[in-house]
C-alpha cells in the first residue's frame, strides 16, 4: 500500500507531482488554513503531513497521529511544530532551508529602502492629493529620508538569510556589524563584517535587521530595554518572526519616537488586525509575511518538501531533517 500524505494547502504543482509519484495525496484546498479539528481528524489516517507555519502542530495533533511518521514543513521556520514531542514519538520533521534566503534578503532590503526613503508615505502623499494640495512639484525639504551610504547595518542572527542580507549591504556602501549565537569568521572576512555583542549592535547601528528563528531564547529578545539602546535616528527591520520583538514596547517606541521607524513583515498575531495600533502609525511599513513570496522560491520550496518526503519513503535520512535525534528512535521509512 502507498503511504498517505495530507497537505494543508495547495503548494506549487511541481512539488505536488513529485510527491504523487510515491504517495497518495489529499490537499486542503481552501485559501485559509484548515481548522484544528480538521487537522486532528486527518492526522489519524495519514503516514505523512505537509504543513505550513500557520498550522499548529502541537502535542494534541502529534499524539493523534498514530501512523504519522514524517512532517515535511513548507518553510524554513518550524516554531509551529512541537519538535520535542515529535522527536519523542519518532516523527521526522523536515524544513526548506537555504532556497528562500535570497528572496527574504531581497524583501529585507526592500523594507530598508521603503522605511528610510519613506516610499509608502510618499505614495500615500501622491494618491491622497496632499502633493497637489502642497502647490509645489518639488521642495528642498519634501519627504526627506536617511541615506544608507556610510551608515551601519546591524544584523541579529547571521544564518542563511542574515548572511545574504550582509552580502547585499556592500552595494549600498554600508558597514555591517552582527550579533549571532556563534561567530562566523569565514563570513567576516568574505563580507567585511564585525562581530559585536547585542548591546553594542543596538547602540551603534543605523539600521537593525533581525534574522533569528523564534525559540524560547529569542522570544521578545527585543523589548523596551533594547529599543531604548537604539539611536533615535535608527530603524528596526523584522522579517524573522513577530514574537522576537515585544510588540507593545515597539508601538510605544514608535509613538514616542525612541527610534525613527520600523518595517515589519511578521507579527505576534497573523493576519494583523486592521485596527492594530501599528496600522495607525506613519513611521512604520507593514507587509503581510511575504518574505519568501516569489514564484521561483515557492516552487523550489515545494520541490524540497517533495525531496524530503521521497528520501524518507526510500528509507533514507531526509536531506533537511530538523530533529536529528529522531534517528536514534526510529529508522526512516514506512
Ligand atoms: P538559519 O540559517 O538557521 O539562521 C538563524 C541564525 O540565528 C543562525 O545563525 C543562528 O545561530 C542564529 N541564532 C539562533 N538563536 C539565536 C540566539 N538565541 N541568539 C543569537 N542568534 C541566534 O535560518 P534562516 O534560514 O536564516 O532563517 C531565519 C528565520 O527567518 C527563520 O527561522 C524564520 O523564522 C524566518 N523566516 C521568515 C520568512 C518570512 O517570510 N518573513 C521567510 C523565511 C524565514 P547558529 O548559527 O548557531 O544556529
Amino acid at each position: 500500500m502507498r503511504p498517505r500524505v495530507y497537505i494543508t494547502r495547495r503548494i506549487p504543482e511541481k512539488g505536488l507531482n513529485k510527491i504523487r509519484e510515491f504517495y497518495d495525496v489529499e490537499i486542503w484546498s481552501e485559501y485559509f488554513p484548515p481548522p484544528k479539528d480538521i487537522i486532528l481528524q486527518k492526522v489519524e489516517n495519514v503516514d505523512a503531513l505537509v504543513t505550513l507555519l500557520t498550522d499548529p502542530i502541537d502535542a494534541d495533533v502529534l499524539n493523534r497521529g498514530k501512523k504519522l511518521r514524517i512532517i515535511s514543513q513548507y518553510a524554513v521556520g518550524f516554531d509551529n511544530i512541537d519538535i520535542e514531542t515529535a522527536t519523542r514519538l519518532g516523527i521526522y520533521v523536515t524544513n526548506t532551508p537555504g532556497v528562500l534566503a535570497n528572496a527574504v534578503a531581497d524583501l529585507t532590503w526592500a523594507l530598508i529602502l521603503s522605511i528610510t526613503r519613506r516610499i509608502v508615505e510618499a505614495d500615500k502623499f501622491v494618491r491622497t492629493g496632499s502633493w497637489e494640495a502642497s502647490k509645489t512639484g518639488w521642495h528642498p525639504t519634501m519627504m526627506l529620508g536617511m541615506e544608507l551610504r556610510g551608515k551601519t547595518l546591524g544584523i541579529i542572527g547571521l544564518g542563511k538569510i542574515g548572511s545574504e542580507v550582509a552580502k547585499k549591504a556592500k552595494c549600498f556602501g554600508m558597514s555591517v556589524i552582527y550579533y549571532s549565537r556563534r561567530r562566523r569568521k569565514e563570513l567576516e572576512e568574505e563580507y567585511g563584517l564585525r562581530y559585536v555583542g547585542l548591546e553594542t549592535l543596538l547602540r551603534e547601528s543605523d539600521v537593525v535587521s533581525i534574522h533569528v528563528p523564534l525559540t524560547k531564547e529569542t522570544e521578545s529578545m527585543i523589548g523596551e530595554k533594547e529599543l531604548k539602546l537604539m539611536k533615535r535616528t535608527a530603524y528596526l527591520i523584522n522579517t524573522s518572526r513577530g514574537r522576537v520583538i515585544d510588540e507593545k514596547a515597539l508601538v510605544k517606541a514608535l509613538r514616542e519616537k525612541w527610534i525613527a521607524g520600523a518595517a515589519l513583515d511578521v507579527f505576534w498575531n497573523e493576519p494583523l488586525p486592521k485596527n492594530h495600533p501599528l496600522t495607525k502609525l506613519d513611521n512604520v511599513v507593514l507587509t503581510p509575511h511575504i518574505g519568501s513570496a516569489t514564484n521561483e522560491t515557492r516552487e523550489k520550496m515545494a520541490e524540497m518538501v517533495a525531496e524530503n518526503l521521497i528520501a524518507f519513503y526510500k528509507g533514507e535520512i531526509p536531506p533537511n531533517l530538523v530533529n536529528k535525534e529522531v534517528i536514534k528512535i526510529r529508522e526512516p521509512g514506512f
